[in-house]
């Protein structure tokens, strides 16, 4: 999914007069090119230029500056770059959670003058299973 550059939201907290330290710079890469959604502690595993505190912090800015969104996910939050409108769809079982391109109608139902005023986006999520869910593997024996 095609989302901001590093470049770009480097230069986004940059005017909203954050300091860009070169673990920031870091983290922000690592978000660039992790595709699919992921977790702080994700994160956290591949950086390894800065601890745990500031990747937990980085996210916390981020999220408030609307650079980065959470996703549907099935235990801990997790999150990717805010880009081009897309969906997901969450494995029940493991919990793996894969983008996928928006396949409804871009065309807004009209709402009712009388319940709602403006449509102005939608979000929907999907549920499933996995393909490593659904493959049997052996056990070990
Ligand atoms: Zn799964
Ligand atoms: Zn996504
Ligand atoms: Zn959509």
């Amino acid at each position: 999914m095609k989302h901001t550059s590093t470049e770009h939201i480097l230069e986004t907290l940059r005017t909203r007069g954050y300091r860009i330290t070169s673990a920031r710079r870091a983290i922000v890469d690592a978000l660039e090119t992790t595709s699919s959604p992921y977790t702080v502690q994700d994160i956290v595993a591949r950086i390894h230029t800065a601890d745990q505190v500031s990747v937990y912090r980085l996210f916390k800015t981020l999220h408030e500056e609307g650079l980065l969104a959470t996703v549907p996910s099935k235990g801990e939050t997790m999150y990717e770059l805010k880009g081009e409108h897309h969906h997901h769809i969450v494995c029940t079982a493991c919990g793996h959670t894969t983008h996928i391109p928006c396949t409804t109608t871009r065309t807004f139902p009209t709402p009712s003058q009388h319940t709602f005023h403006t449509i102005t986006d939608h979000d929907v999520t999907f549920y499933g299973t996995c393909m490593s869910c659904a493959t049997p593997t052996k056990k070990g024996y």
